[in-house]
């Protein structure tokens, strides 16, 4: 059965594939197609509620908005009158919304008296074909199957034109360095850059797929869509194994392109970016004037400094799979990760919150995507990350279009990021305060996890073992660690493949921090 199912979704792949394929598109029509999106976003919005949730009981939100008493006929003339956020903002006091743990389904969902369990499946969006479930992972949602949609792939290819314009990088070679499936970021990169006409030269994967221990599908469908896209006449390019340390040689790469065609452009993870830089200074490499579009972690100033310092300028994308594209840099903005909000595709409100097991309040960001072609239909999804919103025209292409909303300052509460995996810290806890010390002695709270960003901007995770634990073999816990992330949900074993090769992981012997929680965040660390 299963054969046949696959055998339903390839074929099914193939005529999406020749359909996304056909032809490229242009500057002009991204931003009409934009336009539209921001010109039909009530109607987009109302659309999803009504079809996606109220004649769609299987939708968590049905059940949600019951509890809440909220008919459709409620909402409507709300948002006709008062517009998308304000609705949401009485959706979310009246309950309706979900926090990350329990649209994970690791939470159980407590609203009045009624209580609920969901799956993050139930959130899948009925209305799009499923042509094989691609897992998120390097765009800080720490993973979720999300249905790899052709539609919404089309959708997102509008942004990337703008953005490659936007920074003045169009028509340059393009390089992307992203791991292979089960992280979908490389592949849907490169079906984005070949569908914009600005095709990725090369594909750097910085994992083999037998270190992230890839499963027969996901190896199948990668070469599927490689190969199969190349019969409907496009050269996708063969990720090519460049571990983390050998970062010099895509930055050997990028000086080279440079030299050739007078440009370069890389799309790849935040981390990965800085590694590139510092490879090109140690070695002398020039790559001033190349330009690198980076996302899956937080652009912080002292990584942006690192990245410029070779001459080189950087595009911050904010990206979350289960929401979609988020926001794009702004060029003449101040703040390091400043972005403009994609107001077309989703729409976000704050509320502040208390963070748990920490003494501090954040103002969090509540999402709602609002196209047709999301791959998951939420309402008020709480997503773990906080930041600064505000309002200030610009003239950039994304100023031009309407695009009015900056958000920056952006840092996750509850999940740590390295090199673009992002693991959620419930994950961590059960390490830090079940395994650890069943192994190496002492109790659970002599065990922490710290994210740290040193000098140079390079981000490591600092596991703090309190030096009233006896002596202990500190390679042998690392290696613990990662043998029990690599149990944990998915992205355990990506996370583990990646930070073990990075040695992301490094043991301090010194007291835990006090009042501070168990996994804390870079942000949080320096607040304190
Ligand atoms: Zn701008």
């Amino acid at each position: 059965m299963a054969l046949i199912s696959d055998a339903i979704k390839y074929s099914r792949l193939a005529l999406g594939l020749r359909g996304f394929l056909k032809g490229t598109i242009t500057l002009e029509e991204s931003k009409q197609r934009i336009t539209e999106r921001l010109r039909d976003r009530e109607k987009n919005f109302l659309n999803l509620v009504q079809k996606g949730i109220y004649q769609n009981p299987q939708s968590p939100f049905f059940q949600l908005l019951r509890v809440a008493g909220c008919e459709y006929g409620d909402i409507e003339p709300l948002v006709n009158k008062e517009g998308v956020e304000a609705a949401l903002k009485k959706l979310l006091a009246a309950g309706v919304y979900v926090s990350w743990e329990e649209f994970k389904g690791r939470k159980e969902v407590v609203r009045g008296s009624q209580r609920f369990q969901f799956k993050a499946r139930d959130f899948d969006n009925p209305f799009l074909p499923v042509y094989y479930q691609k897992q998120s992972s390097g765009s800080r949602s720490a993973g979720t199957r999300t249905t790899f949609d052709l539609k919404h792939q089309l959708e997102k290819s509008h942004y990337e034109l703008i953005m490659l314009a936007n920074d003045n990088a169009l028509g340059v070679p393009m390089g992307l360095w992203y791991p292979v499936l089960p992280a979908a970021a490389g592949i849907s990169n490169a079906l984005r850059y070949w569908k914009i006409g600005n095709p990725a030269a090369r594909w750097f994967s910085p994992v083999e797929e037998r270190q992230v221990q890839s499963s027969l599908t996901n190896r199948l469908a990668m070469r599927y869509i490689i190969y199969g896209s190349r019969l409907w006449g496009a050269r996708l390019p063969k990720p090519e194994y460049v571990a983390l340390e050998e970062a010099v040689k895509v930055a050997r790469w990028m000086a080279d392109t440079k030299q050739q065609y007078g440009g370069c452009c890389l799309s790849c993870y935040v981390s990965l970016a800085v590694k590139v830089c510092q490879a090109a200074i140690e070695n002398g490499l020039d790559i001033a004037g190349t330009h690198f579009t980076a996302g899956g972690e937080p652009l912080t100033r002292a990584k942006r400094r690192q990245i410029e310092a070779t001459g080189a300028s950087v595009t911050a994308r904010y990206i979350i799979s289960e929401v979609g594209h988020i926001g794009f840099s702004c060029p003449g903005a101040t703040a390091a990760d400043d972005v403009h909000l994609l107001r077309d595709s989703v729409a976000l409100i704050q509320h502040r919150r208390k963070v748990e097991h920490a003494d501090t309040y954040v103002d969090a960001f509540i999402f709602t995507p609002l196209l047709p072609s999301a791959p998951k239909i939420l309402l008020n999804m709480e997503s773990d990350d906080y930041g600064v919103m505000e309002t200030r025209k610009c003239d950039c292409l994304l100023g031009q279009l309407g695009f009015d909303t900056h958000i920056h300052d952006i840092r996750s509460f509850a999940k740590l990021t390295g090199i673009g995996m992002t693991i959620v810290g419930t994950d961590l806890v059960r390490i830090l305060e079940e395994v650890l010390p069943g192994k190496y002695g002492g109790a659970a709270t002599d065990y922490q996890l710290l994210e740290e960003e040193d000098g140079r901007g390079q981000t490591h995770l600092s596991l703090i073992i309190s030096p009233t634990v006896g002596t202990v073999d500190e390679g042998e816990v690392v290696a613990t660690v990662l043998r029990e992330l690599r149990r944990a949900p998915h992205p355990g074993k990506l996370t583990a493949g990646v930070w073990g090769q990075a040695r992301m992981l490094r043991v301090k012997r010194v007291p835990p921090l006090t009042q501070m929680g168990k996994v804390m965040t870079l942000h949080l660390i320096k607040k304190k």
